[in-house]
């Protein structure tokens, strides 16, 4: 029942006249416990309190699979905005991106051009920016764009997905960058000839790639809300004697709020995946596919108290 559910959800983030809608109506449905504000100045809001309490934050425009290019420039616009409030603002927030919607999909030149001029920004005001990784069939193309702007600029990290096959070869391909590197579990529904169909072993690759690119000495950021990976990544740090500088843990917004602040408290560095935007439907349902429990609250969203 519940893979079905999140079959559903997956199915309906990919549906355009659903997120047409969404966006002429706004945030509903309880979209906004996940969702920070449609508008930077709103959003600048939340970050200043999560900042208050200690936290790190990431801010994601949402957006993606824009098809033209008048569409990836104003997004691309959205995102320079974004680091300019940042600086503005004195706010303690780094920027995630995801490359289609900067014309991924149009043409590697036109993306190119957006992510330097999105860079050159990040490199004025001293703000990172992180490429997120979204499907497998965009995963060999975002490196490939990743290792070429990397050469260029010091204030980029991308993403990897534990759930992919082909992740622990990227792992050690990628080290001669240093690179420091966001690893998730996956959030999108992949063919089991790319990805691990059992949670198992997606968990068992996900320790696996901690570890390698811990001790490889680089950056690590482990984004997760699962307390066995947050544990035993502790127990890498103290086996094995690494920095608390050396890596960060990171959530989403909105979800286990708790466990976040415990973990400041404990003393990690603690950074918050903030989104914001009018285009929060794909991303509102992804996040309903991973724990369908989170139904429940739409529910109320929807039917009241
Ligand atoms: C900061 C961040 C950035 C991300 N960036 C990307 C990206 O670029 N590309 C990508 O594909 N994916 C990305 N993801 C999503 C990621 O791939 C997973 O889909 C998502 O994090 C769910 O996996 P999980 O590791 O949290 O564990 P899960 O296996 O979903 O959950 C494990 C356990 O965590 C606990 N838990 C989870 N949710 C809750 C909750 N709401 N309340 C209480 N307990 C809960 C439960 O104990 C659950 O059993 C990102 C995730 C984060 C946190």
């Amino acid at each position: 029942m519940e893979q079905l559910l999140r079959n559903f959800f997956l199915f309906l983030s990919k549906n355009k006249m659903f997120t047409k809608l969404a966006r002429k109506y706004g945030l509903r449905f309880g979209a906004g416990r996940f969702v920070a504000g449609e508008t930077m100045q709103n959003t600048a809001k939340v970050i200043q309190q999560l900042n208050e309490k200690g936290m790190d934050v990431t801010i994601d425009h949402l957006g993606e699979f824009v098809d033209n290019e008048d569409e990836a420039k104003q997004r691309t616009e959205e995102c320079i905005e974004a680091i300019r409030v940042i600086s503005e603002q004195n706010l303690n927030s780094q920027l995630s991106l995801k490359l289609t919607s900067m014309g991924l999909d149009i043409s590697e030149e036109l993306v190119m051009k957006n992510m330097r001029t999105i860079l050159d920004a990040g490199k004025k005001y001293n703000v990172f920016v992180t490429i997120d990784m979204e499907d497998y069939e965009r995963c060999e193309k975002t490196l490939e764009i990743f290792k070429q702007l990397k050469s260029e600029y010091e204030l980029i990290g991308t993403v990897l997905q534990a759930y992919l096959y082909r992740t622990v070869e990227d792992i050690e391909e990628l080290d001669q960058y240093s690179p420091n590197l966001r690893l998730v579990k996956g959030a999108y529904k992949e063919s089991p000839k790319v990805a691990f169909p059992e949670k198992k072993d997606t968990d068992d690759n996900f320790k696996k790639i901690i570890k390698m690119h811990l001790l490889n000495g680089n950056y690590t950021a482990v984004a997760t809300h699962d307390d066995e990976m947050i544990e035993y990544t502790k127990q890498l740090e103290k086996e094995h004697n690494i920095s608390r500088d050396q890596f960060e843990f990171q959530m989403l917004f909105g979800i286990r709020t708790e466990r976040q602040e415990e973990l400041i408290k404990e003393g990690y560095r603690m950074r918050v995946y903030v989104p914001y935007g009018d285009d929060w439907y794909g991303y509102f349902m992804r996040r309903l596919a991973e724990r369908p429990a989170n139904v429940a609250f739409v529910a109320k969203g929807v039917f009241g108290k």
